[in-house]
């Protein structure tokens, strides 16, 4: 037999999905309270949020007659009908939360608005036996829950220890501060305050508050606005890394929400600037029409769809990729440079100056076609300008700088980098640097990655994918999957500068080899590559493969661990990584140096 289900079962159903834990309650609350336009929201919680959760705002409080109401099932008084979510303002629209609440605790309503003299509360068990009485109390609204699933134990035995649900009531707050840095915010546990924001607006503060003022200093701030869509948000530079996305909040119009989709993105944007397992920090907020996504996909409201999804991602990765290109990541490199050491200046200064007279004809180089994405392309320019550095800097290597050359003007010295000297080499692998400020442990091997990686691509590029014929052909014998891969990328290979032409039964002829493949033997690079890229990868794009071939050529002309280098060469190492747009990471994304500052060295002799 069908039959509609009572009021009393239909919220506890309900609560189920919306009320999952302590912390899913805590985000309800303190939602209402935001949409309710509280400027000050106070959470008290004891335990595990089961015996007491309490949140204070001085909101607009709810009209007497509405107070009924609001704890029943599907009362709203943010939406009227469906299309209303199109411009919805508030987190909450779908009237769920209190009454679900409602049904599976001791609940306390007392609100004021602020044209009464004194307040109204409603207390419930259950969900019923509903007492009014008139009680005394500020402007704004408060909501006390006891004895959380009292009347649902097989929930209440679901719940972890009291540090677990605490910590995630404090996470769920944290990131509901971070998205209104202009509410203050305070969570207080048995007689002590945890958490405590200003509300001055401040996001910065507001993360030092939350995530802590040594990750909030660090921090990059980041800005982008492409049509109605806008981001706003700090995001890491690439040696802020966290091995969790803990540490990462997305927000979109001060809902926080969680999305595969915005953190795969961002994660895009940090493509060869981080190493794959670890993650940025971000604080990102998005503000785009409510028109354009949705988010009643759920009951908790946390997950999003968006609509035009592949143009949104896009616009994230560049904005992120973009800021980190901009930015310089370790402000102590860009200090003014010591006038101790003067050898390390002239090679700046002579590379200065003949950037200056080259500049207008290398940028009229560029060449108009493009495979690449359009984030590399509008590198391109960077990267001829880095190359055209480093070729001068390899000339002046042999010719020892007259003093004289110093007296030329000072303004070119504050390149990233440029007043680091090295001190010596340390296991044949890492080079021992400083600015006079911190020591610098640069891996060789790394830095001279990065430095091959940035020119090649801009070789790569000025050259247009195009061929250089070999004297005397290379015959390839490959294998019948081997073949199977050159033949399915036969084009894209040839694009690149690769021609093969066939000769007998699975032997090809190399008649061609990239131009920037230098004196390596092509031969072994290219059944490297196939071994190494063609394989792994189903149906690599042109842009991919592309990558991939310079990394393998990057990691080949690099100089190894166990080469040892002379002062000079380091010198030049640093000179040439300083030119590069990433200095601090490899292609791969792993660190070319780690640095110590005077301040952790004396923290190691107590010093301090
Ligand atoms: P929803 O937020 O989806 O509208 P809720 O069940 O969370 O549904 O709340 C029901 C109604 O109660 C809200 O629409 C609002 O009018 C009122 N309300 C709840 N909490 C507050 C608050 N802290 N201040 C003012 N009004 C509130
Ligand atoms: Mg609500």
């Amino acid at each position: 037999m069908i039959h509609i289900l009572d009021s009393h079962s239909a919220n506890q159903i309900a609560a189920g999905e919306v009320v999952e834990r302590p912390a899913s309650v805590v985000k309800e609350l303190v939602e209402n309270a935001l949409d309710a336009g509280a400027k000050h929201i106070d959470i008290t919680i004891e335990g595990n949020g089961v015996p007491l959760i309490r949140v204070r705002d001085d909101g607009c409080g709810i009209a007497i007659a509405d107070l009924p109401l609001a704890v029943i099932r599907h009362a709203t008084s943010k939406i009227n009908q469906i299309d209303d979510l199109d411009h919805l303002q508030t987190l909450g629209f779908r009237g769920e939360a209190l009454p679900s609440i409602a049904s599976v605790s001791h609940l306390e309503i007392s609100s004021r608005p602020a044209d009464e003299v004194a307040g109204l509360c409603l207390k419930l068990i259950g969900g019923e036996q509903g007492e009014f009485s008139e009680v005394g109390c500020p402007v704004g609204t408060s909501v006390t829950v006891r004895n959380l699933f009292f009347n649902t134990p097989a929930r209440l035995k679901f719940l972890k220890s009291i540090p677990t649900e605490f910590g995630l009531i404090s996470d769920t707050i944290g990131r509901i501060a971070l998205a209104h840095p202009d509410v203050s915010f305070s969570l207080t546990h048995p007689q002590q305050v945890v958490l405590q924001t200003s509300g001055r607006g401040d996001l910065r503060e507001t993360i030092g508050a939350i995530l802590g003022h040594a990750i909030a200093r660090q921090l990059i701030p980041i800005t982008a606005q492409q049509g109605a869509w806008r981001i706003e948000g700090f995001i890491s530079p690439p040696d802020l890394v966290r091995s969790s996305k803990q540490t990462q909040t997305f927000m979109i119009n001060g809902r926080i929400v969680r999305s595969t989709f915005l953190s795969h993105a961002l994660e895009e944007g940090y493509h060869t600037l981080i190493p794959t397992k670890l993650h940025p920090v971000v604080v990102l907020h998005l503000h785009v029409p409510p028109s354009e996504y949705d988010v009643n996909v759920h009951p908790t409201k946390m997950d999003v769809r968006f609509k035009s999804e592949q143009t949104l991602a896009v616009f994230i990765t560049q904005a992120v990729f973009q800021t980190q290109i901009n930015s310089k990541p370790l402000p102590s490199f860009t200090t003014q440079i010591s006038t101790t050491h003067e050898t390390r200046s002239q090679y700046t200064l002579k590379a200065g100056k003949h950037l200056r007279e080259l500049e207008a004809s290398i940028m009229t180089n560029i060449p108009e076609k493009s495979h690449l994405r359009p984030e590399v392309v509008d590198q391109q320019k960077l990267f001829l300008r880095a190359q055209e550095q480093t070729r001068i800097l390899d000339n002046t290597v042999s010719d020892v700088p007259s003093p004289k050359s110093c007296n030329e003007s000072s303004s070119h010295m504050e390149d990233t980098l440029a007043n680091i000297w090295p001190l010596a080499q340390l296991f044949t692998t890492y080079i021992l640097a400083t600015d006079g400020e911190v020591l610098l442990m640069i891996d060789q091997h790394a830095a001279h990655e990065r430095i091959n990686y940035e020119r090649l691509l801009a070789q790569f590029r000025q050259d247009e994918y195009s061929s250089q014929t070999l004297l005397v052909p290379l015959p390839i014998e490959f294998t019948l999957q081997e073949e199977q891969v050159v033949l399915e990328n036969l084009w894209n290979l040839n694009e690149m500068g690769f021609i093969l032409e066939q000769f007998g039964a699975r032997t090809y002829l190399l008649r061609g080899v990239p131009v920037t493949t230098g004196t390596m033997q092509p031969d072994r690079l290219l059944r490297q590559f196939i071994e190494e890229v063609l394989q792994k990868n189903s149906v690599p794009t042109i842009e991919k493969l592309l990558e991939e071939w310079i990394y393998l050529l990057a990691c080949k002309e690099s100089i190894k661990a166990q080469d040892a280098l002379s002062l000079l060469e380091m010198e030049q190492l640093i000179a040439l990584l300083s030119k590069t747009n990433n200095p601090y990471t490899c292609p791969h994304g792993r660190p070319t140096m780690v640095k110590m500052t005077r301040s952790e060295l004396e923290k190691r002799f107590y010093r301090t």
